[in-house]
């Protein structure tokens, strides 16, 4: 048919919504909406068509594509076959099953989130997961606020505000951080390293250069205006060749505080990623870490310590609009506990996914390819060996081995393969590689081998 005549075809609006099933949306999600999302399928269909397609539409399937736009909307599962164990996009770390009951608890009865029981009276929240913070990284006090971010930025305003009158004596001059060039980062999301210390009322004194900078370079910035140095793990970029750099170790003999942002959590060894307790034994006055990140436990930001500075952060008024809520001191708990047990490597998925060797993987894309074959016949499909990525800003150049299931149809459209599996329910979200679609079992948790088999069987159909 011609595509005039193609698209005179199509329904009206108000055809579509006079349909019976349209009754259903409206009552759900409202005329408005439903509307709105009426036209928007109508929209697509007539894409279709001036693309050269000839899609079958009728009022039922406009409806059923509307009806995937009204649905689709909000905080839903996708399946991870990226082979990105920490994808920002897609929720970072996943929890442990103790971790989400722990979650649901606090969620659903009362707790003694701000309650002493043994004493009968007002507690703190942030006591929450501090002993166990202590315990596992040898550090004198801990804080936990709403992220990373968000803990860096108390951080430096207390450092910034929270020294004595008397310290203050010969202080001439506004309060100054240090920071070396190479370590004036963007994190992501907007989150700078010179825009975050301007926020918290300090000057940044910036020494060194983007590749080297030496402990006398510090030695040389230091004067009473000095509140603290920054120490940032440049934790989603690499710089090699010429560098020099100077460790938390050495700038803790310099007399200011230091502050170390190690962004990654990670409190069990992986590639060479600075651990958590390295920077505390190393003397940093405070130490900051992310709690979805290699950690593998809820959205937080973790301060661990000296007395004197994290009590400086728990005091300073910014703590209040940082604070972070029960479910995640809830579920940073659990993780933590899993730690101290021992068995965090094997309880948390974010740890296993991280950690799992490559044998498991090609048995793992193996049977799910035996799957694949048995309901598309007429795909076809391969396994080979794949890089997984921890990603979520963490160690850039770490390649994991692993394996991928690689799907291709007849057309050789990769990207359109892709885009039907993530239009799917619940979404299965690949990589387009070789013309080929790429599933990366690393990241694929309990059910997702279902979810793909159903999606593939459908579009194969
Ligand atoms: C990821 C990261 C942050 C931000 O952490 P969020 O928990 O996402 O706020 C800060 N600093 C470093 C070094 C990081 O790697």
């Amino acid at each position: 048919m011609e595509k005039r005549e193609l698209l005179r075809g199509l329904p009206a609006v108000d055809a579509v919504l006079r349909e019976p099933a349209a009754e259903v949306l409206v009552s759900r999600h409202g005329a408005k909406a439903t509307t709105a999302a009426v036209r928007e399928a109508l929209g697509r269909a007539r894409r279709e068509i001036l693309a050269g397609a000839d899609p079958k539409i009728s009022g039922e399937t406009v409806l059923a594509v509307a009806a995937e736009l009204l649905e689709g909307r909000g905080l839903r599962r996708v399946v991870n076959a990226t082979g990105v164990v920490l994808h920002t996009n897609l929720g970072r770390s996943v929890l442990s099953e103790r971790a989400v009951e722990a979650a649901v608890e606090a969620a659903t009865s009362y707790s003694n989130l701000e309650y002493d029981i043994s004493a009968g009276k007002r507690g703190s929240r942030y006591d929450h997961a501090v002993p166990l913070l202590k315990e596992l990284t040898g550090a004198e006090d801990a804080l936990v606020v709403n992220n990373c971010a968000g803990a860096t930025l108390l951080a430096l305003s207390a450092v910034v505000a929270g020294r004595s009158d008397e310290e203050d004596a010969d202080a001439s001059g506004e309060p100054e951080v240090i920071v070396s060039r190479g370590q004036l980062i963007e994190i992501g999301g907007g989150f700078r390293i010179p825009e975050v210390l301007e926020l918290s009322g300090a000057r940044l004194r910036e020494i060194g250069t983007t590749n080297r900078t030496r402990l006398s370079d510090y030695e040389r910035a230091i004067n009473e205006n000095t509140r603290a140095i920054l120490w940032v793990h440049p934790s989603n970029f690499e710089i090699q060749g010429f560098t020099e750099s100077v460790g938390v170790a050495e700038l803790s003999t310099l007399g200011p505080p230091v502050v170390a942002d190690v962004g990654s959590g990670a409190l069990l060894p992986i590639s060479d990623e600075p651990r958590v307790e390295a920077a505390i034994r190393d003397e940093a006055a405070l130490t900051i870490f992310s709690g979805d990140k290699l950690l593998g436990g809820p959205q937080a930001g973790i301060a661990v310590g000296s007395a004197r500075w994290i009590s400086g952060m728990r005091r300073h008024p910014l703590a209040r609009a940082l604070r972070a809520d029960k479910l995640c001191l809830a579920a940073l708990e659990a993780t933590l506990a899993a730690y101290l047990e021992g068995t965090a490597g094997n309880e948390l998925p974010t740890v296993r996914m991280l950690h799992a060797p490559a044998e498991e993987m090609r048995e793992k894309a193996n049977q799910l390819a035996g799957k694949l074959v048995q309901v598309a016949p007429n795909l076809s499909i391969d396994v080979v060996p794949s890089v997984a990525r921890s990603g979520g800003g963490t160690l850039p150049l770490y390649e994991i081995p692993s394996y991928a299931v690689r799907l291709k149809d007849e057309a050789g459209e990769a990207e359109v393969l892709a885009e039907q599996l993530r239009v799917a329910e619940p979404p299965v979200i690949g990589r387009v590689g070789e013309e080929r679609l790429w599933l990366d079992v690393r990241t694929l948790l309990d059910g997702d081998e279902e979810a793909i088999l159903e999606a593939v069987e459908v579009l194969d159909g």
